[in-house]
């Protein structure tokens, strides 16, 4: 492989028997996957497990650190509806006037910005929002399936995975109504339901105008899954290890690309994975590429279990504040909002304040709010909510992206779609909406 030696890369992947990796077919391919977050690491798993060799560049000194590292945590396959739909514009003006609203916009010099929100818009259409329903929920059921494959090696206690179910509770009548009487919506249960089978609701059930559950959807840690799953990609023999550099540019001609520049170094190799989160738009800008992917800002708090704290044993959203509560590990995990304010990492003490407000309210005793870490992910989100899987002008380059608020529910689904694609096979479903052509 060259150009490893300007890194402070790992050790060398060792080669252990194979007995617990089904051999395919022998294949001297090699392809960098640029990006160690869940879709960088998926994406090289399923590579190398199906014959090419595989170096992952990431610009962290670890895996798992940026979007991917405390978000909300679930495993959401049904729950996969996009944020574009009928009637959220008019909503979106509403929460941007209140105080601890969902919705933060900060208008940039840069146009990117309107054009994504004008294509966001465009997408805000019923049938649009349906059509893209359908899609995720094939890559949502065939990611289920390909999580299971992978539990085989990387198993689900490694990463904390439960099945909690999901319940959707909602505070206005009439919102709680319509959602009720969808065909196939789940179980549906009064607020008294919820508080009962559900404690940690227990206090804030009079708030409630009810709930839907649904059993079969997980959550998990995301961070340990980057870890674990690195942890074993590190002994599979076909992977060449983690190189820690930067990726700059790619370097383009004769339609394909020809190497990353690395600022300390080219990298080469016959086949280059785009899966660097938010920054693919400007690595894909650099070979001529637009990707239409904006960072949606969101927040965590993570806060400590204790013995006699009433934590939620199911994963709960409350539909309206558009909040998720999920216990991962000893610690409750709430995940929130959406910030349009760029690629603005910083922790705004309102925000963190006024969901921790919200948090206190809806389950006072499921954890020590005096111990509370705030963290804050960018989405990669594009405009309607599917990320682009697939190839690009140049032969050689592939793109996983743009897995917005479900990266890590689409990860497993969208590196076996990839991988399919890059070996000349068909996917699984048509994927018209989930490409570069949309
Ligand atoms: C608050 C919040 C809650 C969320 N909750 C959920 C949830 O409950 N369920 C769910 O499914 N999803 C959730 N998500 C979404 C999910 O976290 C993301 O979709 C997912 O993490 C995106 O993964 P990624 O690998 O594409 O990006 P990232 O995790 O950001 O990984 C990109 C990697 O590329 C590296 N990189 C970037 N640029 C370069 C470069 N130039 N050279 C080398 N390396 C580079 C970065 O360092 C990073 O490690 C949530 C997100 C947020 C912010």
């Amino acid at each position: 492989m060259p150009g490893r030696s300007p890194f402070i890369g790992d050790t060398d992947a060792k080669h252990l028997s194979s007995t617990s990796i089904p051999e395919k077919r022998v294949c001297m391919q090699h392809i960098i996957v640029i990006g160690g977050g869940v879709v960088g690491l998926t994406s090289a798993w399923w590579l190398a497990q199906a014959g090419y060799g595989v170096t992952l560049l990431e610009r962290a000194p670890d895996v798992g650190s940026g979007a991917s590292y405390a978000n909300g945590g679930q495993l959401s396959y049904r729950y996969v509806s996009p944020l574009a739909d009928q009637g959220i514009p008019l909503k979106a003006v509403r929460w941007l006037f209140q105080a601890d609203g969902p919705l933060r916009f900060k208008p940039e010099t840069d146009l990117h910005q309107y054009r994504w929100l004008a294509s966001f818009l465009a997408h805000c259409r019923a049938d649009v929002n349906r059509r893209t329903t359908t899609k995720l929920l094939q890559l949502g059921e065939l990611s289920r399936q390909a999580m299971a494959q992978l539990a085989l090696a990387v198993p689900f206690d490694s990463f904390g995975w439960r099945d909690a179910g999901k319940l959707v509770v909602y505070r206005s009548r009439d919102v709680f109504e319509q959602a009720a009487g969808k065909p196939g919506a789940g179980e549906v249960w009064s607020p008294e339901q919820c508080g009962a089978r559900e404690p940690a609701l227990a206090a804030a059930q009079h708030l409630l105008a009810g709930g839907i559950y649904n059993a079969g959807e997980a959550v998990a840690d995301c961070h340990a899954f980057c870890l674990e799953l690195a942890e074993r990609l590190r002994v599979h023999p076909r992977f060449r290890g983690i190189v820690h550099g930067e990726a700059l540019r790619l370097r383009a001609a004769r339609g394909r690309i020809t190497s990353i520049d690395t600022g300390a170094g080219l990298l080469t190799a016959d086949a280059y994975v785009l899966a660097a989160g938010i920054q693919s738009r400007t690595l894909a800008a650099s070979a001529g590429i637009k990707l239409p992917l904006y960072p949606l800002k969101g927040y965590s708090l993570s806060a400590p279990i204790r013995l006699d704290d009433v934590a939620p044993e199911i994963s709960v959203t409350d539909f309206e504040r558009k909040v998720l509560y999920a216990r991962i590990g000893d610690r409750l995990r709430v995940a929130a909002m959406v910030d349009m304010v760029g690629e603005d990492l910083r922790l705004e003490p309102k925000r963190v304040d006024g969901l921790l407000r919200l948090v206190r309210e809806t389950m006072p005793r499921a954890a020590d709010y005096s111990q509370v870490a705030a963290w804050a992910g960018l989405r990669p989100a594009t405009p309607g909510s599917a990320p682009i899987i697939g190839a690009t002008r140049y032969g050689n380059l592939w793109l996983n992206v743009g897995h917005g608020p479900l990266g890590f529910t689409f990860a497993c689904g969208s590196a076996s779609v990839l991988t399919d694609l890059v070996q000349g096979k068909a996917p699984p479903f048509a994927l018209d909406g989930l490409t570069l052509r949309r």
